[in-house]
């Protein structure tokens, strides 16, 4: 754990990871904690608001049931198992299981269609998944084209050609002798949230969750303190939701506070928060952003000890907001899906920096470079890499030797987006590679624009992006989504320029403001720019 009371500089020098040659997440995250104490791993709260609390011995017992399970029907090591649940206890049973088994998780967001589904169980070549009814019924149709998939677990009892998996495991044993895996054995394969393009499998091995740990820390101002609770909207088929909170949480035998939430509702979440003292946090830009439309949020008293935010930029006015609405700095973070968490603010040991991301989280080194892996001066704006070997850096893409090796120049992983370092190791997120606009010879970031943008009381949500002008190579435009009850006049665009004019430069305000019902979003809730500039360029065809 990282040191309380010492400097960023301090801690970051002082970092040494210890991985040890032998580990197993399922055994980490449960066994070690199931000492017959009852201590609680799990608060589960129903959709009639009772609350079940789930311990580390009853997750031990069950997880070990369901290893038996599947090992009866020859699931074995490197198998691949998907897990097509929602946030309930039977998601981490069956993670915990599948890592006790030397097998790989493949876990699926329990809102995805038929198509996302074939998808992804094709391309991993699943052999096994757990479901529930919900997902039964969408795996009806897909299931011929699926051939490896030999076996199907309802968590909900009998159903279409699947096995009742509570009535299995009421006949199984539950002890098990976890499979002894490598920390550099696969264990997991996650796939991205597809912003820019077909989703792709991010192979980590079992000390992705160790290479988290400092990462984790940061955003929730050292994690864990006595009496955390840990909360999260986000879905633990994500990355964020699965290694930002539940996977570390029981690795420190915290609990977590489980709810299925089909689509995020802000008000409930404020309350949820409130209700059941959740202290740490895990909250997308996005949902914040809902939130922050909440009528009076504050008076909900929601009050975390800690709030984490990342995958998209949060900026200037959230963590403003933030401070007035929960009292406490929210902490941003970055990373993705093959190579999480490297860069992190933190309160608790270092002022927030307005509109930066962070510095390199303790154990990680992270710089801006160009395409060919040279270090930039500060604020220069370049890629920012990653340097291998690093414990939370992916194997590669499953299945995909072109793809994971177009990812790195020498040692650097390239992530993929631009950004600015400063000289004291502050970073700037300014776009994804494809969003940078470029206009009249400036390279512009959509997001300090995004962010300028939103500090106007009329904009709950804005996308800016570049479109084709002749002129100037690409016209910054703003897609806005308007707060509810304000009503768009050709008044209204006139001052939204004139608000970044004013506050951020003459260069990049929007010479278009467009005004829409909503923007498009993927299922993690990040906006989908490239799908924008496409249907904004056909649209004007
Ligand atoms: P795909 O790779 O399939 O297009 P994706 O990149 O959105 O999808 P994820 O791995 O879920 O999939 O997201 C990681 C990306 O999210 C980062 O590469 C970055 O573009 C963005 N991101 C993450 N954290 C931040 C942040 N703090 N600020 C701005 N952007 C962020
Ligand atoms: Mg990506």
């Amino acid at each position: 754990m990282l040191p309380r009371g010492a400097t960023y500089e301090a801690i970051r020098d002082a970092f040494r990871w210890r991985i040890p040659d032998r580990y197993n997440m399922g055994v980490d995250c449960c066994d070690r904690w199931a000492d017959g104490s009852g201590r609680p791993a799990l608060l589960h709260l129903h959709a009639d608001g009772r609350v079940d609390r789930i311990s580390f011995d009853a997750m031990k017992a069950d997880s070990n049931r369901l290893a038996n399970v599947l090992r009866a029907h020859r699931i074995s090591r490197g198998d691949r198992v998907g897990v097509l649940l929602p946030q309930v206890p039977e998601a981490a049973v069956a993670h915990l299981a599948i890592y006790k088994l030397g097998a790989i998780a493949v876990p699926l967001f329990q809102l995805f269609q038929e198509q996302a589904l074939e998808f992804r169980l094709r391309d991993s070549g699943a052999s096994a998944l757990v479901t529930d009814t919900t997902g039964l019924a969408k795996l009806g149709s897909i299931r011929a084209g699926l051939p490896d998939l030999r076996l199907v677990l309802n968590t909900d009892g009998a159903g279409d050609a699947a096995l009742d998996l509570p009535y299995a495991m009421t006949r199984a044993s539950d002890a098990f002798d976890p499979v002894d895996t490598a920390a550099e054995d696969p264990a997991i394969i996650i796939y991205t949230s597809g912003t820019t393009g077909a989703p792709k499998g991010a192979l980590h091995a079992h000390r992705v969750l160790l290479g988290h740990l400092p990462g984790v820390e940061m955003p929730q101002d050292l994690f864990p303190r006595p009496g955390d609770l840990f909360w999260t909207p986000a879905d633990w088929a994500w990355v964020g939701g699965l290694f930002d909170v539940l996977l570390p949480s029981l690795h420190h035998g915290v609990p977590v506070l489980a709810h299925r939430m089909a689509k995020f509702d802000p008000e409930f979440a404020l309350r949820l928060m409130a209700a059941h003292g959740v202290r740490n946090a895990f909250l997308p830009p996005t949902a914040l952003k809902m939130i922050r439309s909440v009528p009076k949020a504050v008076q909900y008293g929601a009050h975390p000890r800690s709030i984490g935010s990342g995958g998209e930029t949060l900026g200037a006015e959230l963590l403003e907001w933030g401070r007035g609405t929960f009292g406490v700095t929210i902490n941003e973070f970055y990373g993705q899906t093959e190579c999480n968490l490297v860069v992190s603010s933190c309160s608790a040991v270092m002022p927030a920096r307005p509109g930066w991301m962070g510095r390199a989280v303790p154990g990680h080194e992270v710089a801006v470079v160009d395409s060919e892996g040279r270090r930039l001066p500060p604020d220069a704006i370049g890629t920012i890499a990653v340097r291998r070997p690093d414990p939370v850096m992916f194997l590669g893409y499953w299945n995909n030797p072109l793809a994971t090796a177009a990812k790195f120049v020498g040692d650097w992983l390239l992530t993929g987006d631009q950004g600015v370092e400063d000289e004291a190791g502050w970073l700037r997120f300014v776009g994804r590679d494809d969003d940078v606009i470029t206009s009249a010879g400036y390279r512009i970031g959509p997001s300090e624009i995004e962010d300028c943008l939103l500090q106007h009381p009329a904009v709950a949500m804005v996308a800016v992006i570049g479109l084709p002008d002749p002129l100037r190579t690409e016209a910054v435009t703003a897609i806005v989504v308007l707060t509810p009850g304000i009503v768009a006049d050709a008044g209204l665009a006139t001052e939204l320029q004139g608000h970044v004019k004013t506050r951020l430069a003459a260069h990049s305000y929007p010479r278009q403001v467009i005004f829409q019902d909503a923007l498009p979003l993927t299922a993690t809730g990040k906006v989908m720019r490239g799908e924008l500039r496409r249907c904004m360029v056909q649209g004007s065809d």
